[in-house]
Parts: C-alpha cells; sequence; structure tokens
C-alpha cells in the first residue's frame, strides 16, 4: 500500500512559542513530498523531523502573511548551496509573483532562479504522479491584498473490489480472463460489474490555511479521511475574529461536523492559548478533535 502521512512542522500561528513553531505542513504520499507554507525556521523543523533537508518535490503557500513565508529564503538558500538544481515550484494566490519577489535581493539571482511560480486560479488542481492532486480551495483570509487559500490534497478512487469466489462460481477461472475482467471486458457472458465492486475512494485531507469559518472549507473537506483546521481563537476572543479573519476552535469543530470529517486536526494555535482551552472548546462540538504538537505525524490508512 502507498504510504499517505501528514507531520506538522509548525502548529503555531501568527509568532512562534517555544513549543510551537510556525505553520509548515508536509505531506508524504509515495515518493512525492509538498509542503504547504514555509513559516520561519522551516529548514529546522525538517531537520529535526526527517533526519535531513528532505527534497521537496513542491511547496503550496495559502498566503502572503510573514508567519506563512519567512522560511522559504533560508531554505531554498539551503538547497542552492548543496547544489540543488532541480527547480522547485511554487504554488500560490495571486499575487504570487510580486510576493516572490520580495526575496529576491535576499536569495541572491542563483537561488531565486531555483523558483517556479505557479499562480492558481480557485479551485484550480495541480496533479502529481499516480493519481495524487492538490486543488486550491479559496478562502476567506486576507482579502484586503488578495487571495488566500486552503488545499484538498486527495488520491483518485481506486477500483472496486474484485469479488474472486464470485467470479469462480460463475464458470470464470484465476488467470488471464480475471485480467480481463478487471480490464473492463466481458469474459463469457460475465459482466465486470457482475464481479466488482464499486469505486472505492482514495484518501483526501483538506488543510485550511488562516481563515474565518467558511462554506467552501465545508464543501471541500465534505467527508475526508482528515480536516486540518486552523484555531487561531477561542470564543472568548470573538471581538478579534471580524477584524482577523481567523476562526474560533468551536468555527472549527462545526465546520469538521458539518462536513463529516473522519478526522479533526486543529493548527495555527495562538501563543495565548493552551491545547487544553483549544481541545475543551471544539469537543463541544466534534468529540475527539486532537491538537498535534510539532513534529507529529498522522499515517492516513485506505479502508475496505
Ligand atoms: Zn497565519
Amino acid at each position: 500500500m502507498t504510504d499517505f502521512a501528514v507531520t506538522f512542522l509548525g502548529t503555531g500561528g501568527t509568532s512562534p512559542s517555544p513549543q510551537r513553531g510556525l505553520p509548515a505542513t508536509l505531506f508524504k504520499r509515495g515518493g512525492t513530498k509538498l509542503l504547504v507554507d514555509c513559516g520561519e525556521g522551516t529548514q529546522r523543523q525538517l531537520w529535526i523531523s526527517e533526519g535531513g533537508l528532505t527534497d521537496l518535490d513542491a511547496i503550496f503557500l495559502t498566503h502572503y502573511h510573514s508567519d506563512h513565508i519567512l522560511g522559504l529564503p533560508g531554505l531554498l538558500n539551503s538547497y542552492q548551496l548543496r547544489g540543488r538544481d532541480r527547480p522547485i515550484p511554487i504554488y500560490g494566490p495571486k499575487p504570487l509573483m510580486r510576493n516572490l519577489n520580495r526575496f529576491r535581493t535576499l536569495m541572491g539571482g542563483h537561488t531565486f532562479s531555483l523558483l517556479r511560480a505557479h499562480e492558481l486560479a480557485p479551485g484550480e488542481r495541480v496533479d502529481f504522479a499516480d493519481g495524487f492532486s492538490v486543488m486550491a480551495v479559496p478562502v476567506q483570509h486576507n482579502r484586503g491584498s488578495g487571495h488566500a487559500f486552503g488545499y484538498r490534497l486527495a488520491e483518485q478512487n481506486r477500483p472496486g473490489r474484485f469479488d474472486v469466489e464470485k467470479a469462480k462460481s460463475l464458470g470464470v477461472h484465476p488467470g488471464p480472463d480475471f485480467g480481463k475482467l478487471q480490464a473492463g471486458h466481458t469474459v463469457r457472458g460475465v459482466k465486470p460489474d457482475d464481479v466488482i465492486g464499486p469505486e472505492r475512494p482514495g484518501r483526501t485531507v483538506v488543510i485550511s490555511g488562516d481563515t474565518a469559518p467558511t462554506k467552501s472549507i465545508v464543501m471541500a473537506a465534505h467527508e475526508v479521511d482528515l480536516l486540518i483546521h486552523e484555531a487561531s481563537l477561542l470564543t472568548l476572543d470573538r471581538d478579534w475574529k471580524e477584524k482577523t479573519e481567523h476562526s474560533t476552535a468551536l468555527d472549527a469543530a462545526r465546520i469538521a461536523r458539518e462536513a463529516r470529517v473522519k478526522k479533526l486536526a486543529l493548527y495555527h494555535i495562538s501563543q495565548r492559548h493552551r491545547a487544553k482551552q483549544v481541545l475543551k472548546e471544539a469537543w463541544n462540538n466534534y468529540m475527539g478533535a486532537i491538537v498535534p504538537n510539532d513534529f507529529d505525524r498522522i499515517d492516513l490508512h485506505l479502508e475496505g
């Protein structure tokens, strides 16, 4: 089975704390390694977590507030210093190039030339190996100066289960005829649908980025295996909600419940809050929600 794992490199938001780094989440699926956001200090978190500076295939940015992007120049400088010549695609909402250009003098021309900027439109999908894809989900944050995205990472559906016993009972023998049925051909009057069940869903994860509670995440996260949602605020901070376009732990829990997600992980935790408080609020609406620590890893398992 292909591995699909999420590692939380930075679970804090806005400012780092001794316990929590700034947003950076590593997704490893088969041989594909993707990073969502690259807060200050991310390369060191990668070293600690992975035992080395993992060669990423792409970086997705949710928006351009400094807590999500300041790790980029250092990370790319290190790649350049150790001789990486494979360009690194950076995806994000508009205006991506204008924001990356701010790093040009910091990085120097050599390092900057490693970047390949791909501005995404809301709903646009990027395909990786083996039917694995990442889709930009528009969210509500930073509306004054551009777009902000969450991302939906998804495997394609898997073929339905092949019922060997039923095939045999219908007179089809193991061997090439099984292959023909699985390839969609009728064999001796037996149709593929007679012996192959419905398609089975691949694994899916949605990461919200920074956002006020929004329907677009409810829709994108419908029945996903894992929703990683920001919980920068608690209900007692409600005065800040309008100003900052963030979510409370209760908002995140309501969204997870409405979307019927299988697991909810809360991140972008403020220094002002303790995990216990965040969990207490979330559990009112979504029992079993978790607040991962930096370096925690969740393995997504295939069902059925
Ligand atoms: Zn943030």
